[in-house]
């Protein structure tokens, strides 16, 4: 029964994956989306996909709800993203035209953002959603989620190689996957590291990817300003709940602003918090234009992402979850302190 059943699962694959070649053999305009607020993950399967495409596929455009922030603009191909925000014009006619809409790393419409949501929801092209977050909604027109990935570039390489194309698949294309596995598993450390993950980089540093220019490119590029932030942040705004094993930093608008704040500077901030000894759970609030952001993590089966869509319309991952507060960054500290023991004691 076992064997039979994994024989089904694995045609079903392979169906979807020569479904969607098809799509892409027969369609004219695609385009490639991904969620708002960029990461190396939804910049990195983005581009590694488009640099595959275009190979075979005249016109096919990433269109992004937002710009790539400046750490990721070494990445061949970053800088020729369509922003909606930036350029408002030329991403909607894009929208527009498109017959094939590739939808990476999010699960829902919504995680596009408002400005863009009704223009790919009102889109008649044919729908591909290619994400490794949990609860996908029913909005594409070929599904594949499997929450148990490591990151959507991973499973950008494995839709590439169960189509039986990965001969077509090139350095650029390779050096953009390993980015996203790089920054969606913390460098290769989190539970959603795989042994399969492990193959797939080393087929990619095969395929000529320097790996170590990956690293250096992504971590070892800090401004002072940024360095000055993390060190304020830690130093002065560190915050461990009393009898928890709980920790946050929150930054207003004023102190984001005192060191020249830029898109990227607060990256890997929280994990730096969930790195002290003991801790379970961390999370970064930032004052935003439209309300509060928070950033979360946590270990040992504490799961953030019910945290976060139960208090702070959101979701994400069990250890690495987002959401947003309407409302004042006291306030979303408030909520966040009265609710959170109860996702501490259930683990
Ligand atoms: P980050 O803390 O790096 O911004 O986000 C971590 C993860 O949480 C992301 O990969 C994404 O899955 C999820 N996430 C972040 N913000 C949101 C949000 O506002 N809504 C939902 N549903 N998920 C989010
Ligand atoms: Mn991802």
């Amino acid at each position: 029964l076992r064997s039979c059943g994994f024989f089904i699962l694995k045609t079903a694959q392979l169906n979807t994956a020569q479904s969607i070649a098809g799509l892409v053999e027969s369609a004219n305009n695609i385009i490639i989306t991904a969620h708002k607020s960029p990461d190396g993950d939804s910049i990195g399967s983005s581009v590694a996909l488009w640099h595959f495409l275009r190979q075979t596929k005249e016109r096919v455009t990433v269109v992004h709800p937002d710009p790539a922030p400046e750490f990721l603009h070494w990445l061949e191909g970053t800088t020729e993203i369509v922003d909606l925000e930036t350029k408002e014009e030329e991403a909607k006619k894009l929208i527009a035209e498109a017959d094939l809409v590739f939808c990476l790393d999010y699960n829902e419409p919504s995680r596009v953002g408002k400005e863009m949501q009704p223009l790919i929801e009102a889109s008649a092209a044919k729908k591909v959603m290619i994400d490794h977050h949990t609860n996908p909604s029913d909005f594409a027109d070929i599904l594949i989620s499997k929450p148990e990935k490591c990151s959507t570039a991973q499973m950008i390489f494995e839709w590439i190689a169960e189509s039986g194309q990965l001969d077509a698949l090139d350095v650029k294309a390779a050096t953009a996957i390993y980015l996203g596995i790089m920054t969606d598993t913390g460098s290769f450390r989190f539970p959603s590291v795989e042994p399969k993950t492990h193959e797939i980089l080393a087929e990619l540093i095969r395929r000529g990817v320097v790996h170590n220019k990956v690293h250096e490119n992504v971590y070892d590029t800090n401004t002072i300003d940024r360095i000055r932030l993390r060190g304020y942040a830690l130093s002065e705004k560190l915050v461990m709940l009393d009898n928890l094993p709980v920790a946050y930093v929150s930054l207003s608008f004023k102190e984001l602003d005192r060191f020249n704040y830029r898109k990227g500077d607060t990256e890997g901030l929280v994990n730096q918090i969930l790195g002290i000894a003991g801790m379970k759970m961390a999370v970064l609030f930032t004052e935003k234009e439209d309300g509060v952001k928070l950033s979360l993590r946590s270990k040992d089966e504490l799961k953030v992402n019910e945290l976060a869509a139960d208090n702070f319309e959101g979701g994400g991952h069990i250890y690495a979850a987002g959401g947003v507060f309407h409302g004042s960054l006291e306030e979303a500290i408030e909520r966040f302190v009265t609710n959170v023991p109860k996702y501490v004691s259930q683990a």
